[in-house]
């Protein structure tokens, strides 16, 4: 039995769904208020990946911290993948603003042990909130940015439905495995 312990990051603005997402993937639920914590909250989920594997994977939430933007070294060292979340406006010509400011800050501070960029996804989240046509008009928008940006893939995610969080997770834990 092989067991991996996996540090791995939720960043991105404040109330865009990081914290709703963690939850939902780790312990099933989603509510619509939470405690707004200060600092850095873990969240442990273990997966029996196969016959042969086990995954310890540790999702850091930055909890409070987002209104700076930016984090700090400290905080990002030795991760190995992360997901940056954001929510996709339609109203408003993207200019995935917030997404570049995050991705520029992760890739400034933390890389993996060949210095190569540590994988990274890009999940739109609320989609619930959306018409199915409007994600897709963003599509070819998203595929251009996340090529441009290095993004290792993005997901339309919503925690409220519990959309596509899994599979978000299965691609990290799939790349981080084939960059051992
Ligand atoms: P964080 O600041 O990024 O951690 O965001 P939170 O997880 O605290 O969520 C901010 C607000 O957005 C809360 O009111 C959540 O209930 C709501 N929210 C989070 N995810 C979703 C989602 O997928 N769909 C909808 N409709 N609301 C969501
Ligand atoms: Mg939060």
């Amino acid at each position: 039995m092989v067991e991996y312990l996996f540090k791995t990051l939720v960043i991105g603005d404040i109330g865009v769904g990081k914290t709703s997402l963690i939850k939902r993937y780790v312990h099933h639920v989603f509510g619509s208020t939470y405690k707004p914590t200060i600092g850095v909250d873990f969240a442990l989920k273990v997966i029996n990946w196969d016959s042969e594997t086990i995954i310890r994977l540790q999702l850091w939430d930055i909890a409070g911290q987002e209104r700076f933007g930016t984090m700090t070294r400290v905080y990002y060292r030795d991760a190995v993948a992360a997901f940056i979340v954001f929510v996709l406006d339609i109203n408003r010509n993207t200019t995935f603003e917030g997404v570049r400011k995050w991705k520029d800050d992760l890739d400034s501070k933390v890389m993996l042990a060949d210095g190569s960029k540590i994988p990274c996804f890009l999940l739109a989240n609320k989609i619930d909130m959306l018409e199915e046509s409007e994600i897709d008009a963003k599509k070819a928008q998203l595929d251009d940015f996340v090529a441009e940006k290095e993004f290792a893939g993005w997901f339309p995610t919503s925690a409220k439905e519990n959309k596509n969080i899994d599979r978000a997770a299965s691609e990290l834990i799939r790349t981080i495995i084939d960059n051992e």
